[in-house]
């Protein structure tokens, strides 16, 4: 037992979720001891690195069944969550901190400094309290529940540290060993797997294609029978874009089980089927019979990828539709319904990634972020098995799980000291 007062809470990991649930605690219980520790150098280095510096704060969806459709895990586990802290309230919550979040077409949202360093700022404010003491280069080894309540932190060598309550905010990890400080809670483990990435394909034919961006298109996993439209990019690896990244989101696990050795399609016109694109290219053949194809314009797809699918197709090589066979016809509409790729490995996406899996959401409870075995131990944002796509849904859940947990562990708090 300490000879010291335990700290009313700690927190491990000095991020989004753990300076939100900080931030919160203190707001609504002033004269809680709250101690973060940190087992890097810097707090906030995710939130300062995110959205290429700009900080996708969350997304412009103010309808919480509609949101929660871009969790690939932990869609229904959210529901609760949301209900409690949305998107309008991250707004809000910002906005109380001097910090306007501006929605771009894409819906994505970031503060209209266009800063990341703004968030810091505002996240950093936020826990300015005599009550308030952060660590940083403080790695938390294991955390042990007290036979009397409580729990006990080992940090460094043989230092500990004992709080009544815990928010373990400690991110995603690649590998399960940035878990097993967890071992002696016995939470259960959703193994964790990368999540958002961008396909390579070995010998990259279409490499000399780079930058070629198809807007509307939708790519699938056949062997998974999953598929996502929206736009696609031509990468010197491979292929990027909101709908690979989806995909990649979504079949996280499936991808890492095959070791990224796969293979996609892509339908450049999903919005007609191979019947309606057969019977425009005979319609435009019998009223331009002399056009060589390959100067042919008939589809809203890039010239660039007209010029490779023709060439593919073999009708490159015609100097007019009059003289290209049927089969030639047939090869071009497969190939622009469903070109077909084979994945070897994957690449980040611009340095962004998350984790599919962690602490599994059957052992937390949705109303408070508590786990259900040890009252008194929290967890909010990456670390659980929750995740978001691309677009600022992965902050969000952050935002909101540290809200949760903070509002129960205030309530713990204010019962204890009455
Ligand atoms: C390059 C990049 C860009 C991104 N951009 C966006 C974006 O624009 N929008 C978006 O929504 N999402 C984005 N994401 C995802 C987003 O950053 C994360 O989902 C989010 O930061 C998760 O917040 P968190 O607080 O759970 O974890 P983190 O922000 O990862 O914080 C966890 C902290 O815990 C510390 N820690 C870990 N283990 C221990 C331990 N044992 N003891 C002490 N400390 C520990 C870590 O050092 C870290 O500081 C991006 C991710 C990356 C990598």
């Amino acid at each position: 037992m300490p000879n010291e007062k335990p700290y009313d809470l700690v927190v491990v990991g000095a991020g989004a979720a753990g300076f939100f649930a900080s931030a919160e605690t203190l707001r609504l219980c002033p004269d809680a001891r709250v101690l973060m520790l940190e087992k890097t150098s810097q707090v906030l280095a995710k939130v300062r690195i995110s959205g290429g510096g700009r900080c996708n704060v969350t997304h412009n969806c103010f309808d919480n069944s509609r949101l929660q459709t871009h969790y690939p895990r932990g869609n229904s586990w959210l529901s609760g969550v949301f209900k409690r802290f949305s998107v309008k309230d991250t707004l809000s919550w910002f906005s109380g901190f001097g910090v306007k979040i501006v929605a771009e077409a894409d819906g994505r949202m970031f503060p209209t400094s266009n800063r990341s360093e703004s968030i810091v700022l505002a996240l950093q404010e936020s826990v300015r309290s005599s009550n308030f003491r952060l660590r940083t280069n403080c790695l938390v080894k294991s955390i042990k529940p007290e036979n009397e309540g409580g729990f006990e932190l080992l940090i460094k060598d043989s230092e500990s540290i004992f709080a009544a309550n815990v928010l373990v905010a400690t991110g995603g990890s690649p590998g399960p060993a940035g878990f097993s400080f967890l071992s002696p809670l016995q939470l259960p483990l959703v193994s964790p797997v990368p999540s958002l990435f961008t396909f390579n394909v070995a010998k990259h034919d279409w490499a000399s294609l780079m930058g070629l961006a198809v807007e509307k298109a939708a790519v699938s996993l056949p062997a998974f029978g999953l598929s996502f439209q929206g736009p696609v990019l031509v990468t010197h690896w491979g292929f990027s874009g909101p709908a690979i990244l989806k995909l990649s989101a979504a079949a996280a696990r499936l991808l890492h089980d095959c070791g990224y050795i796969f293979e996609f399609q892509i339908d450049f016109l999903p919005e007609l089927s191979r019947q309606e694109i057969e019977q425009v290219l005979l319609s435009h053949i019998a009223s331009n019979p002399k056009q060589k194809p390959s100067n042919a314009h008939i589809f809203e797809i890039p010239k660039r990828l007209w010029d490779q699918l023709c060439l593919e197709s073999g009708l490159a090589n015609h100097h007019n539709w009059a003289e290209a066979g049927k089969k030639k016809l047939s090869l071009i509409v497969e190939l622009l319904k469903s070109k077909r790729f084979h994945a070897s490995g994957k690449t980040t996406f611009k340095d962004e990634f998350v984790t599919a899996g962690g602490v599994s959401l059957e052992a937390i409870d949705s109303r408070t972020c508590q786990s259900k075995s040890h009252p008194g131990i929290f967890l909010a944002g990456e670390v659980l098995d929750v995740d978001g796509f691309t677009g600022g849904f992965n902050f969000q859940a952050a935002w909101s799980t540290g809200y949760v947990a903070a509002l129960a562990i205030s309530e713990r708090i204010s019962k204890k000291n009455q």
